[in-house]
């Protein structure tokens, strides 16, 4: 596949995809990794505008996981859970929440002591629950080019190189 980086060896900080099935295939991609280093809990925040495509990165993290999960955004239940894999996936959504509070009635701290991978798409409105080790992945879309969309990775404000492989 053409896909700039997910197929090349090179270790890079971001890439570009062209459509769904690309943005979806580096979420695979980015799962794997994690699940290959194993440090678990892993957070990944997923940042970017409404209708970026951080649901479809999520879906493509969550199915590498969970193969064949039905994946929408959490949006009004502010976590899905997935448990058919070898480990659980927690998907947030933080869009709607008005204070850190709101996490924590939905029992978050339990969330997040488990073996389990967690993504939460607008993680950054809740800076207080994310550990300083948290990935985050920044989606942009290309102004010039409808479908693509530019996907930075980063581990404590510095680029993560993920070896993602061929
Ligand atoms: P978000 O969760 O960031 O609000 P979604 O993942 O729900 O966004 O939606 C992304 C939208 O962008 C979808 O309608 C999808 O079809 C469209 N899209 C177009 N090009 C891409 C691409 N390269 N990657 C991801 N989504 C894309
Ligand atoms: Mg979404």
């Amino acid at each position: 596949m053409m896909m700039d980086i997910c197929v090349s060896k090179e270790r890079r900080a971001f890439m570009w995809t062209e459509n769904v099935e690309q943005t979806e295939k580096a979420g695979q991609k980015l799962a794997e990794w994690l699940v290959k280093r194993g440090t678990f809990p892993a957070f990944v925040v997923l940042d970017g505008d409404l209708g970026t495509g951080k649901t479809v990165f999520a879906r493509g993290m969550v199915r590498a996981i969970a193969p064949r999960s039905r994946v929408h955004s959490p949006t009004f239940t502010l976590v899905n859970e997935y448990r058919t894999g070898t480990l659980p996936v927690f998907h947030f959504d933080l869009y709607r929440i008005e204070e850190e509070e709101d996490l924590y009635a939905i029992g978050f701290d339990d969330y997040a002591r488990q073996k389990a991978l967690l993504i939460l798409e607008w993680g950054s409105r809740a800076p207080g629950v994310i550990p300083p080790d948290a990935i985050t992945v920044r989606i942009e879309k290309d102004p010039d080019r409808p479908d693509r969309r530019r996907i930075t990775i980063l581990q404590g404000g510095k680029p993560l190189h993920v070896d993602f492989g061929s």
